[in-house]
């Protein structure tokens, strides 16, 4: 039995797939985006937040039974609503082993995993094959880009990217739009050639870039410091993927 660092349990979540879902938030991630509107999730240990209501320690423990356990009793209303449970973060990826051992205690709930993609091969085969639909980050293509703006190589990202169009599972590509980052042409052009004619992928998610994002670093004990302009309108360019043969919408 073993024990994982979670940073927030959300119930009643809309936005993080299908229906009502119950979103688990794993902390720890390996990368550091520098537009990263959950910085709480970034350390692989608890921490303090100094927030409003005072001081709190962010992230908690839990044996994967406890875990499976609060998950499996809301089961019924979040099937009643077409819904389930989503692990995010963090990186889900970081913790595989205990998230693969609650995704084996839970009833019958539809499973969403939504990851950076950036671990190791068999963590993620591990994960993507105990999962209903995968909610799959594609930043960067271009490898300098990518590692100057998230500080990890994209390479096993790619690597899993690949991985999951062999294994049977629905896929929903999402892409961070950052101003100037990765909402460039030249970037989206990229990432639809690296995705068109993947097996298993549903569509496009792009996704506009969070401007109360550095709300949460002072309180963090951490600087926000985005090296892109955060006021410049993002490029919601859906036509690039619907001309590459895509489905793309703006999430
Ligand atoms: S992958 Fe997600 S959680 Fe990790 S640093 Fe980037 S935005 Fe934050």
């Amino acid at each position: 039995m073993t024990n994982g660092l979670i940073f927030d349990i959300k119930e009643f979540a809309v936005h993080d797939g299908p229906g009502i879902r119950t979103t688990v938030f794993m902390k720890g991630c390996p990368l550091r985006c520098s537009w990263c509107h959950n910085p709480e999730g970034i350390s692989p240990e608890p921490q303090v937040m100094h927030g409003p209501a005072g001081e709190r320690v962010v992230g908690k423990r839990y044996a994967s039974s406890e875990l499976a356990g609060i998950l499996n009793r809301q089961a019924e209303i979040l099937r009643t609503n077409e819904g389930g449970v989503t692990f995010s973060g963090g990186e889900p990826l970081m913790q595989a082993a205990f998230v693969a051992e609650v995704l084996d205690l839970l009833d019958d709930i539809h499973v969403l995993l939504d990851t950076s993609g950036f671990g190791g091969e068999d963590d993620f085969r591990l994960l993507a094959g105990k999962s209903d639909l995968v909610f799959f980050d594609v930043k960067l293509i271009a490898p300098a880009a990518h590692r100057r703006y998230t500080g990890v190589d994209n390479g096993p990202i790619l690597r899993n990217l690949r991985v999951l169009a062999t294994m049977n599972v629905p896929f929903v590509v999402r892409v961070p739009l950052i101003p100037g980052v990765t909402d460039t042409n030249e970037n989206l052009a990229a990432i639809a050639e690296t995705v068109r004619g993947l097996d298993g992928m549903v569509r496009v998610d792009l996704l506009p870039y969070n401007k109360a994002a550095g709300g949460k670093y002072r309180a963090c004990g951490m600087a926000f410091r985005p090296d892109f302009q955060e006021t410049l309108e993002v490029n919601a360019n859906t036509a690039i993927f619907e001309q590459a043969g895509l489905t793309a919408r703006v999430a």
